[in-house]
Parts: C-alpha cells; sequence; structure tokens
C-alpha cells in the first residue's frame, strides 16, 4: 500500500530540464519532495481522498527559477519607497517623492531609491539637491539615493537628523551652505540608518520576496553586505515565514565574523544557507570602471594609460588576502570581475586556492572573458555566474558599443561559448532588474551565435545552473523523483514563444510543495 500523494500536477507539459529535457504529464508530491512523474493515469492510484489536485489545462511546468546573484534589500526598498529609476527630471523626482509623502503619511522619512541624473534629458551633471528636496517637504527628512549608492541627497530636515552621522569631509558645500549631496562615507551612513531598524528591514526583504514568486524564482543567491538582512532571513524561516530559499553571499568584510560563529559554506537548514564569501576586481563598463586590457573606445582621458582601462575597485593585492584567507577557511569564494583583464587576474587567484578543486569558486559576470580565460576557467572546476539581461546594452550602438567599440561589444557575455566550453553557466539578474524570463529572453535573442543559448540551454542556467553554483544540485534545479518539489506554472510554452519569452506570465510558484504565489488569485 503506497501512502497518497499531497499533491498531483497533471494534464501538464511537464519539462524535467534534466539532460533529456524528458517531457511528463503529471507529477506528484508527498512532505514537499517528488514521489512520481508520468503520465495522469500511471499517477492516479497515488491520488487519496486529501491529495490536492491541480488541472494545469495543457500549462508547462519547469523547476523552479534560481536567480543566482540577487540584491533584494534593493530591490525592497525599491518597492517599498519612491522608485526614481525611471524618473527623467529632478521634478519628476520631486513629483515620485511628494507622492510617495501622501501615500505613506505615517513614515518617519520620505525615501527615492535610484534616482540617475546622467540619464535625465538634457545634460546635468549634478545630484539632487537640498533645495529640489525641500520642495517634497519641509517636516519630514526626505532622503534620495542615487542608482549607484555612492551619493545620497538630503533635505533640510535630513540633513538636521542626520547630521552626527555625517563626516563632514563627505558633505558637499557651496557658499558655505550645504547642498544636500553626501558621498562615500557619508552616502553610507545615511543608508545604514535607512534600514537598521529591524521592522525596516523585514518589510523590504518581503516585498522583494513577494516580487520574487510573483516572477517564478524558488531561490536565490543574495549578496549581502553589512545589514540585518541574515538575521531576518533566519528569522523569517524560524517562523515558517519566508517563501523562497535564500544562499547568503557575504561580503568580505563579514568573513572574520563568520569563521567566529562557525558559519561556513552550505552551514544552514532546507530555506537558508551560508554561501560564498564575495569580493570585487573592477567596477562596469557603463561607469567606464570595468578593468580592460586595451582603453575603452570612448576613453575620457587620451592614450593608452591606466585609467584609459578602467580601475580596481578593490586593488589585487587586497583581493589576493582575501581570497588567501577565504580559501584556508574552506570557503566557496565569488569574484566580481567584468573587464578581461579583471578575469585573467580574478582568476589568476582563484587557481591558486587550496581548495579549487572542490569549492566551486565564482567569477561574478566574467563579462570579457576570452576563449583562452574559458579553458582555465574549465579546468579549475569555476563556475561563471551571469547575467543574460546584460545583453540589453550590447546592442548596435548601445552602451557596450559606446564603451567597447563593435569587436568587443560582440564579445561581450559570450553565453554559447560558456558551455562549449564546459564550464559550469549560472544564470542571475543582479536585479536589473529581476526577472528570469527577461533574462531567458535576452539569452535566446542576443545578437551573435556565440552569445545565444536555445530555450532549453536558457533555462538550464536558472534552475540546474544555478543550482550547481550554489551546492544544490542534488535537491534543486531539475524535476526528478527525490528532489525538492520547487516548480513554476508558466501561462505559455516558452519553446513556443521564443520571441516574446519576457511577456509570458507565471500562473502559479510552488515551493516546498506549497503554493506561493497563485497568479489566478
Ligand atoms: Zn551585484
Amino acid at each position: 500500500m503506497t501512502a497518497a500523494a499531497d499533491l498531483i500536477i497533471t494534464n501538464a507539459e511537464v519539462h524535467t530540464l534534466t539532460d533529456s529535457d524528458t517531457v511528463h504529464e503529471a507529477v506528484a508530491v508527498r512532505d514537499g519532495e517528488i514521489v512520481r512523474l508520468g503520465d495522469a493515469d500511471e499517477l492516479a492510484f497515488l491520488e487519496g481522498v486529501e491529495t490536492d489536485v491541480l488541472d494545469c489545462e495543457g500549462r508547462v511546468v519547469l523547476p523552479g527559477f534560481i536567480d543566482a546573484h540577487t540584491h533584494m534589500e534593493q530591490l525592497g526598498q525599491h518597492l517599498v519607497h519612491a522608485d526614481l529609476s525611471s524618473a527623467d527630471s529632478a521634478e519628476s523626482c520631486v513629483d515620485l517623492l511628494s507622492q510617495q509623502a501622501e501615500a505613506d503619511p505615517d513614515r518617519e522619512h520620505v525615501l527615492g531609491f535610484g534616482y540617475d541624473e546622467s540619464s535625465w534629458d538634457g545634460s546635468r551633471t549634478q545630484p539632487l539637491t537640498r533645495e529640489e528636496l525641500d520642495r517634497v517637504s519641509e517636516e519630514r527628512p526626505v532622503v534620495a539615493l542615487r542608482v549607484d549608492l555612492h551619493t545620497v541627497s538630503l533635505n533640510t530636515a535630513a540633513l538636521e537628523a542626520f547630521a552626527d552621522d555625517l563626516p563632514d569631509d563627505d558633505l558637499r558645500y557651496a557658499d558655505g551652505e550645504p547642498t544636500g549631496v553626501a558621498v562615500e562615507d557619508a552616502a553610507e551612513a545615511v543608508r545604514s540608518q535607512l534600514t537598521a531598524g529591524r521592522e525596516e528591514m523585514r518589510e523590504v526583504l518581503a516585498a522583494a520576496m513577494a516580487r520574487a514568486v510573483e516572477l517564478g524564482v524558488t531561490g536565490v543567491h543574495d549578496k549581502v553586505r553589512g545589514s540585518r538582512a541574515p538575521q531576518i532571513y533566519r528569522e523569517l524561516a524560524a517562523d515558517d515565514d519566508l517563501p523562497i530559499r535564500v544562499r547568503i553571499d557575504y561580503w568580505s568584510d563579514h568573513l572574520e565574523s563568520l569563521v567566529d560563529v562557525g558559519l561556513a559554506t552550505n552551514a544552514g537548514g532546507d530555506r537558508v544557507r551560508t554561501g560564498a564569501i564575495k569580493s570585487f576586481s573592477d567596477g562596469s563598463f557603463g561607469s567606464r570602471t570595468a578593468r580592460l586590457r586595451e582603453p575603452y573606445a570612448d576613453a575620457e582621458t587620451d592614450g593608452n594609460g591606466d585609467d584609459a582601462r578602467g580601475q580596481w575597485v578593490v586593488d589585487p593585492d587586497e583581493l589576493a588576502s582575501v581570497t588567501d584567507r577565504a580559501s584556508n577557511e574552506g570557503f566557496q569564494i565569488c569574484v566580481h570581475a567584468i573587464g578581461d583583464e579583471a578575469i585573467e587576474e580574478t582568476l589568476s587567484l582563484l587557481e591558486e586556492t587550496p581548495n579549487a578543486a572542490t569549492a566551486r569558486h565564482r567569477i561574478e559576470h566574467a563579462e570579457l572573458v576570452t576563449d583562452d580565460h574559458l579553458e582555465r576557467i574549465a579546468e579549475a572546476g569555476i563556475v561563471a555566474s551571469m547575467q543574460p539581461n546584460f545583453h540589453r546594452w550590447a546592442d548596435e550602438g548601445g552602451l557596450y558599443d559606446q564603451r567597447l567599440g563593435r569587436e568587443r561589444r560582440n564579445r561581450t557575455n559570450r553565453l554559447r561559448r560558456v558551455l562549449e566550453a564546459d564550464v559550469p553557466l549560472a544564470f542571475g539578474s543582479d536585479c536589473m532588474p529581476l526577472d528570469p524570463l527577461l533574462g531567458v529572453q535576452y539569452a535566446v535573442n542576443a545578437g551573435t551565435e556565440a552569445q545565444r543559448l536555445s530555450v532549453t540551454e536558457a533555462l538550464r542556467a536558472y534552475t540546474r545552473g544555478a543550482a550547481y553554483a550554489g551546492f544544490d544540485e542534488d535537491r534543486l534545479g531539475t524535476l526528478e523523483v527525490g528532489k525538492r518539489a520547487d516548480l513554476v506554472v508558466l501561462e505559455a510554452s516558452p519553446w513556443d514563444r521564443s520571441e516574446r519569452i519576457d511577456e509570458i506570465d507565471v500562473a502559479k510558484t510552488v515551493v516546498d510543495g506549497e503554493t506561493v504565489f497563485d497568479g489566478g488569485e
């Protein structure tokens, strides 16, 4: 006598996304685990009086998406507060902040995130000012954070409220008066105050995770620095209130604390685990700070000089001491490296780590990876953690064309080459924006053959590939008997709609056999 299933998902096109991508009609779940896949009538014997039966009416079912590179705190802040990322002027920032102030009158601060004056109409180079923000409110503190988080703008009330925390060196003045612009340490001081509260952090993470499940995400590898987020994730998991799985990749300044409390890579429970130690080598193409072998096509300085080839965000010597220390403690390491020279530097360090053979170190972004690098990356067992949505900037005339020129632009994010080199490929979004199907859309429709993947390959990188990067391939990433029942039901088939995969809606998201999002509700 076989125990009945808790859930049978039937009349579906269930893609296992295993090597052969077998398609089944139905899947049965018990205690959050997949117990059987097959035809509907083959699974009928598992249906008991208590079994929930979900008739998918022919819809596609996939393993749940795992986003291998997220910033959930920032995503949540954009959702809870004013989102200034699409504002095209100071005026529209003031309008959005005023609307926010009115909609949320009881909150102490009025906050806006993600403004970028360089993208506004006209050619403004100055961040938002105190005077502009005073138009939102003269009583309540108003804070607007620039997209890169290195600059924060404050109104008069906010300057007063944060006065004790702001190092004067990092405040800007004009004619002896503060302009309201705070940079670097002052910006960081403001930022850390905003989510210092437990309730505030709970609220922003809940908002971010609610968005994630709407988009079919069942797990994230969240990059965390200096915040309460890990504590809140663990509290929510203990309360059975965490809708998705979270693997926490910690910024390297947390390393000693992790060692002290005995949290190693993969420590944790079903829902929350410790991931890698994260560091940086370079910056980004957009700000000309990714470190290149050859100068930027639109370098702001002449010649072949160092500053024309980008910069180090973390100095190579310092990065070496981080990788040294973290690998000696047995940690997985992930390093942000975008330009070809930064990838070279990072790869050389990771190859030398004593735990390289088993640690699954990761290069985050790896945008301008060369064929020679790929061979070495495969050899060293390193994971390429890439963002297919970054192809949005690789169009003719687009940002990468301007910064890198045509030849190098066509060598960015060569996803097919990565697979051909047998490098494990994990997809993530970097929350730009968080949306796996949008990423799959870019991967499938990228500009050159070396950059393009098939629908199946792209979906695998967002499921099995990301699971592998998180040491989760035995329990997640494919739909097989014995694995956790983390899955997503789509309204349309990505194989049938490969031109517009980004327009496909998620019908349902399931984690451990429990529905965490229902689009029909
Ligand atoms: Zn990131």
